[in-house]
């Protein structure tokens, strides 16, 4: 079925609210919505480049895969082309014309919560994925002109100037495949038409891009795998950079774990673990963070199985030249491979927790009381590494001072010989073991008994044998 020459559409009642605050209550950071639009067109290439490795016929094969970007400063436009998946005419109404998840209602409730406590509303915009909108705070217009990499597709425009009603018209304009949006700029935000203003954000947000991003026909990023690339050659900052750029994240990395190995399976893996614990602060339970790429393609960027669940607080990629690109998200789990690669990272990281306890305990200790929460439920439910895991913990005991903690391993070496068995006591707080009825005969003789603060430090310590 084609599309009549025009057809007008009203938005979604989740997506004009969405509208709206976009429009009228974002007024900080307006810049990022270029990093949005570009990660949209960096998401759509890596989709072109997925279908065309697993051999579906594509139209326009031969396209470079590549992000164009061009400002005109006369006309007060800011253009982002690319060469990627592109939508039909149903995509375009799905896509841009309606919000699937419930994300939007999230999003203003997220919003009003920011205000309220002061903090920026638009560093929210791209955590909730609705990136897209974005262009309505510096937009008077907005103009999506597209064409599916499915062969039989039409070329058609989008339009919108964000008020409540789109329209979907054929064009004649010789569009290419992939997505070309039009950003026609609002009197007060004509600076993202001027090409130094561009560059510095796109430099900013985008360095990471996998594409090539051209600006008026310049090349601007230098797409890195940095995860590809020698350790020795990498300093610290362009790390940080990467971290910051992949995971979406505001602080620097506590850890960062970058590795190769050709057997028995061939990996470069780059992960990082954050400053802070979010799941503490209750947003909920996080979601796995560290992407699969198989040789710089990315596979999913949330693969369940890749690591255990109590892993899911660490970022970064893994790339393993091993995969078979066309492996679903659904067989993912099951594979084989994926189990393999799974043991081996985890592996990894314990070993690197480990070197980190012994060579920085301070900083091991900062960690710890981050993340220590993760280690114990890797010990309650992962029977593979639960003994490993056992060497992480770290508590305090009647020989240490408050605040200090030993390790199991630490406790054992200083174990009498006739003494078969680790002591512990439970009570919400030192003070309370102290003063409580029972350390007294321990303590008479001579024993070090672990002390216990947490609920689940019983269980932890019930699957330690
Ligand atoms: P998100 O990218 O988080 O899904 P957006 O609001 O930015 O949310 O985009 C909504 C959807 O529109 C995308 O999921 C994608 O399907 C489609 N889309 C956006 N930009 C492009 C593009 N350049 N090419 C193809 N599809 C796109």
């Amino acid at each position: 079925m084609s599309t009549p020459n025009t057809e007008t559409h009203t938005f979604q009642a989740e997506v004009r609210q969405l509208l709206d605050i976009v429009i009228h209550s974002l007024y900080t950071d307006k810049e990022i919505f270029i990093r949005e639009l570009v990660s949209n067109a960096s998401d759509a290439l890596e989709k072109l480049r997925h279908f065309q490795l697993s051999g579906e016929t594509i139209h326009d094969e031969k396209l470079p895969l590549e992000i164009n970007i061009t400002t005109d400063d006369t006309a007060k436009t800011i253009t982002i082309q690319d060469y990627g998946i592109g939508m039909t005419h149903d995509e375009l109404v799905e896509n841009i014309g309606t919000i699937a998840k419930s994300g939007s209602k999230a999003f203003a409730a997220a919003i009003k919560e920011a205000k309220e406590a002061g903090s920026d509303p638009a560093s929210l915009i791209g955590q909730f994925g609705v990136g897209f909108y974005s262009a309505f705070m510096v937009a008077s217009e907005v103009r999506v002109y597209t064409h599916s990499y499915k062969t039989e597709s039409e070329n058609l425009v989008w339009i919108s100037d964000g008020e409540g009603q789109y329209r979907i018209e054929q064009t004649e304009d010789s569009q290419r495949r992939g997505a070309k949006i039009v950003v026609k700029l609002k009197e007060e935000a004509a600076e993202f038409a001027q090409k130094s203003k561009v560059e510095e954000v796109i430099k900013k947000y985008s360095s990471f891009v996998q594409f090539p991003i051209n600006l008026n026909g310049e090349r601007v990023n230098t797409i890195e795998a940095l995860w590809l690339r020698s350790k020795n050659e990498i300093k610290q900052e362009e790390y940080t950079e990467f971290y910051k750029f992949q995971s979406n994240a505001f602080d620097e990395p506590r850890h960062t774990l970058h590795f190769a190995a050709d057997a028995p399976l061939a990996i470069n893996a780059l992960l990082f673990t954050p400053q802070e614990n979010i799941e503490r602060f209750g947003f909920g339970r996080m979601e796995p963070g560290v992407s699969l790429y198989c040789k710089k393609v990315l596979i999913d960027d949330k693969p369940e199985g890749l690591l255990p669940e109590w892993l899911r607080f660490l970022r970064g990629v893994v790339d393993s030249a091993d995969l078979p690109l066309n492996i679903s998200r659904e067989s993912m789990q099951d594979s084989a491979l994926v189990q393999k690669l799974n043991k081996i990272l985890t592996g990894r990281v314990i070993k690197h927790f480990a070197s980190e306890a012994d060579k920085n305990p301070d900083a091991y200790k900062e960690f710890y009381d981050q993340f220590g929460i993760y280690l114990k439920e890797g010990i309650t439910s992962d029977f593979a590494h639960k003994d490993k895991l056992a060497k992480l913990l770290r508590y305090e005991s009647s020989l240490t001072e408050a605040g200090k903690r030993t390790s199991l391993d630490e406790y054992v070496s200083r174990m009498k010989e006739e003494q078969k068995e680790i002591y512990f006591l439970y009570a919400p707080s030192r003070d309370s073991i102290e003063k409580g009825p029972y350390l007294e005969a321990f303590t008479a003789r001579n024993l070090e008994v672990i002390f216990l603060y947490e609920p689940i430090d019983e269980f932890v310590i019930n699957h330690v044998n």
